[in-house]
């Protein structure tokens, strides 16, 4: 299972078997089976279900909201062998009451700082608007786990080829300075550019310990 095209075949097959297990409303929802789990976080209408459902190759499986906001639980997608997609609450939502938005964010909170199954964080953002401060506030206090994170500048369909290199370069750039262990990537749930890239990344972060395990490489 070395070469480039083993490897994407393995992600594929991993995550083809995605199927919906549970929203969590509060962390003692959170199941007690997982060993190993990747969570995907980003902005209300970043294109986070849509990047969801692309890795799955499943149209419908992470609801596509037309209401930014919708998604309201972190939602748990099952891979088997108690390994796990999290799809976290959207955020910066401006609509949403006060407390509400309150209970979302203790919940994400508390998720993001205290679960020990998570081996990684994968941020959406709209390749045209990267990094707000929302998202940079998202990525520094996650810093402190010392767990990895990866961006995926998604919507690249609607800029044109140059434009999007650029949008890449510039957030590239400002990972080397202010956010180490985090990578960045182009990605379009339309178009289906960077799908084998991001699932290779997510798999090899819940796949770590097996590949430990049985002696094998990342080269
Ligand atoms: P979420 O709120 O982050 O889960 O965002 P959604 O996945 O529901 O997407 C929000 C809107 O952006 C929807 O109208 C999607 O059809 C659209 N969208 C999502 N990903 C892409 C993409 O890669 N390219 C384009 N052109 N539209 C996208």
């Amino acid at each position: 299972m070395s070469s480039p095209e083993k490897k994407s075949d393995a992600a594929r097959n991993l995550f083809r078997k995605a199927v919906f297990l549970k929203s969590a409303d509060a962390p003692r929802d959170l199941p007690v089976e997982s060993i190993a789990e990747v969570a995907f976080a980003g902005r209300s209408n970043a294109g986070k279900s849509s990047a969801l459902n692309s890795i799955f190759e499943r149209r419908g499986l992470a609801i596509v909201s037309k209401t930014p906001g919708r998604t309201r639980h972190i939602n748990y997608f099952g891979l088997g062998d108690g390994r796990f997609m999290v799809d976290l609450p959207g955020y910066g939502y401006a609509q949403v009451p006060g407390t509400m938005r309150d209970h979302w964010q203790g919940l994400l909170s508390t998720y993001l700082i205290s679960r020990s199954v998570l081996r990684g964080l994968v941020i959406v953002m709209d390749a045209r608007h990267p990094l707000t401060p929302l998202d940079a506030r998202l990525l520094e206090w996650f810093s402190v786990r010392e767990r990895p994170t990866h961006l995926l500048l998604t919507k690249s369909d609607k800029l044109t080829r140059q434009q999007a290199l650029n949008q890449l370069r510039i957030v590239e750039a400002r990972l080397r300075t202010e956010f180490h262990n985090c990578s960045v990537q182009l990605f379009s749930g339309v178009t289906g550019a960077g799908v084998d890239e991001a699932r290779s990344v997510v798999h090899g972060w819940l796949m770590q310990d097996l590949h430990v395990q049985s002696g094998m490489s990342d080269n």
